[in-house]
């Protein structure tokens, strides 16, 4: 890693307080992909007066507790100041009711980014879903979620629009019919040239603060509902000081995508458990490494023939069935069980794994019913993969 010096810094750094000096710290550059040219992002801008350097959210007087200040909102009830749109409220639901299946085809978006890359090659290539269908229950979990992160998001706005945070505000906010989009791009080397990929995405707001300039906010907003099982891992990983989300959280593509398409240097993450209402909330800090990454997964997409091409692999790691092999030889329980998540909401389950797959219903700790996956061991045929 070498450090790029910033002249503007060396000459007005001296005058400048503390806080914005510190931002005009020479910044990391990324280290060099392996084997592929480096991506080229337009746009990325690096401004100079916003805090690229490695603040820490210990600077509270920069970055507010807005999780702190939510919850008073929510437990103080009031006049409401920001004229939020009820018909936008309303509108989350009805999206359940009328949305179209999705469609495939060329193209990414931020929110798929955190994906499997086989499963973002069978969207890419247009192969018709053949897996996981949106059942009754998905549609009934989407809405609340939607309608529970629009709640948390208007009800941040009015609490920062009582200057809870002085100098804050939550500008261009889903609740108001704003949540408009934003667009990386980025030039993906494929072993044919350099592949030209935009990815469009909505935020669920944007933070203007101390530090912004006109059309580049300092941050943005993402609101998500969990379960207990993620709110908890969040929660483990804020208190072991590892920051909330890291490139093996599939979110954490999304959040990534959106602060380099605006060149804002910080995200406010606000997470809502869906089983208990806690919520919990952090900052999560802008990438410089995030281009390279991408373009690296994106580049096996694009340059693939079909999604057989392309490797099981989420933004953990490879994806592969649980292989628990006795001391005789034997197959143990579990053995050949494939992860329910990503691969049991995956759209393209049956084509991925081929004849061996078996599916069965299984009952899940909270005794509903759920889908399980396994592959058979492997006999003559191969997995047809
Ligand atoms: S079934 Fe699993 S490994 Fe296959 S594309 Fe879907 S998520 Fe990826």
């Amino acid at each position: 890693m070498t450090a790029r010096p910033d002249p503007l810094a060396s000459v007005i750094a001296p005058v400048l307080p503390p806080v914005i000096a510190l931002a005009l710290r020479p910044v990391p550059e990324p280290a060099l992909p392996l084997t592929l040219p480096p991506p080229r992002v337009t746009p990325l801008p690096r401004p100079a007066t916003l805090p690229t350097a490695p603040l820490r959210p210990a600077s509270a007087m920069l970055l507010p507790d807005l999780a702190a200040i939510l919850k008073g909102r929510l437990e103080s009830p009031g006049e409401l100041l920001t004229a939020p749109d009820p018909a936008a409220l309303g509108a989350a639901i009805l999206r359940q009711l009328r949305q179209a299946p999705e469609a495939t085809g060329p193209g990414f978006r931020a929110s798929q980014l955190g994906r499997c890359i086989r499963q973002l090659a069978f969207h890419h290539h247009g192969v018709r879903p053949d897996g996981r269908e949106v059942d009754y229950r998905a549609r009934a979990t989407f809405a609340l979620g939607d309608v529970t992160e629009l709640l948390l998001v208007t009800a941040l706005a009015e609490a920062l629009a009582t200057g809870a945070a002085p100098g804050w505000r939550l500008g261009e906010v889903r609740g108001a019919g704003g949540q408009g989009t934003v667009e990386l791009a980025l030039d993906v080397p494929t072993p044919r040239g350099g592949v030209r990929v935009v990815v469009p995405g909505h935020p669920d707001g944007i933070l203007h603060g101390p530090g912004d300039l006109p059309g580049q906010p300092v941050a943005l907003l993402e609101v998500k509902s969990t379960s207990s099982y993620g709110f908890t891992a969040w929660e483990r990983s804020l208190r072991s000081g590892a920051g909330g989300w890291g490139p093996g959280d599939a979110y954490w593509w999304q959040l990534q995508a959106y602060l380099h398409s605006v060149g804002a240097a910080w995200g406010y993450v606000l997470a809502l458990c869906k089983d208990s209402g806690a919520i919990a909330g952090w900052w999560q800090e802008r990438d410089e490494g995030f281009p390279e990454r991408l373009s690296r997964r994106l580049s096996q997409v694009v340059s693939s023939a079909g999604p057989h091409d392309v490797p099981r692999e989420g933004p953990g790691g490879p994806i592969g069935p649980v292989e628990r092999i006795g001391a005789r030889g034997r197959p143990l329980k579990g053995h050949g069980d494939l992860p329910s998540f990503p691969c049991g909401y995956c759209a393209w389950y049956r084509p991925c794994w081929g004849p061996r797959l078996e599916e069965r219903v299984s009952v899940d700790w909270r005794g509903r019913p759920s889908r399980a996956l396994r592959l058979r061991e492997e006999t003559e045929g191969g997995e047809g993969a």
